[in-house]
């Protein structure tokens, strides 16, 4: 399965956030998008997800667009945390879980097993605001990943956690790109992508400036010059 975008533009009116981008990430890969604050990342994701229409180009996965019939198989983490506040993390979790196609069971014993991983405290009994930002964090990429979706999009999945805590997401996001899932995620930070990324496009002002294999952009970039600006 492969998520291919040609030439994806998208304007607001007269305003181009995302021009001309042309990217592949086939299964079992992380691509890294990075990108100062308005790069285009978001608007990106969102495109690919359904959610915005691009203006120009196409997106497809698989060979197909994703819509409704496909969002099973899609996983998201949105930088604007999308969680029910008043809800208690378990049912929440598993509601979300049931929509996207899992029964019950299997979503409680899928939660279980991520809850321990990432030493989520007495989730059973809390609703989700009484949780810690860097618990709610690890609630949120749960969310993401418990129904094993085949596409995972992160939207920023590190920040604003601590360097435990991120260690922790990064091996999972390794471990499950090793299962087969085709991830991107998006970071204003290349040590995250460098970490983990076979390949990386940088956004500047909605404008792929740099885009291919990690290791191939290092050797005829160095190091210094791949930094992201803010302007
Ligand atoms: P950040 O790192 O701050 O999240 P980003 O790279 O994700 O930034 P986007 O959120 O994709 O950036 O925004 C790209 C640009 O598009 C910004 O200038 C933003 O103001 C603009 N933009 C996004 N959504 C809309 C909208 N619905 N209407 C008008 N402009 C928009």
């Amino acid at each position: 399965m492969t998520l291919r975008l040609e030439s994806v533009t998208k304007r607001f009116g007269s305003f181009t956030a995302v021009d001309q981008l042309s990217l592949e990430i086939p299964e079992k890969q992380i691509f890294g998008f990075l990108g100062a604050n308005g790069a285009g990342k978001t608007t990106t994701f969102r495109m690919i997800l359904g959610l915005l229409d691009q203006t120009e180009g196409s997106i497809s996965w698989n060979g197909d667009s994703i819509g409704y019939d496909q969002s099973h198989l899609v996983g998201y983490l949105p930088e604007e945390r999308g969680l029910y506040p008043k809800m208690k993390v378990r049912d929440q979790l598993v509601y979300l879980a049931k929509l996207r196609g899992m029964d019950k069971a299997g979503a409680l014993k899928e939660l279980d097993s991520w809850l321990d991983r990432f030493k989520v405290p007495d989730y059973k009994l809390k609703k989700v605001e009484e949780l810690s930002k860097g618990n709610q964090q690890k609630i949120q990429f749960i969310s993401a990943v418990l129904h094993k979706p085949k596409l995972l999009i992160l939207d920023e999945p590190f920040s604003g956690l601590d360097p435990v805590n991120v260690e922790m997401l990064k091996r999972a996001v390794v471990e499950l790109k090793e299962a087969g899932t085709s991830i991107v995620f998006s970071s204003h930070r290349m040590e995250h992508v460098e970490e983990l990324c076979e390949n990386l496009c940088i956004l500047h002002h909605g404008k792929p400036v740099v885009h291919g294999d990690l290791k191939e952009i290092k050797r005829s970039f160095g190091r210094k010059n791949i930094r992201v600006k803010a302007d």
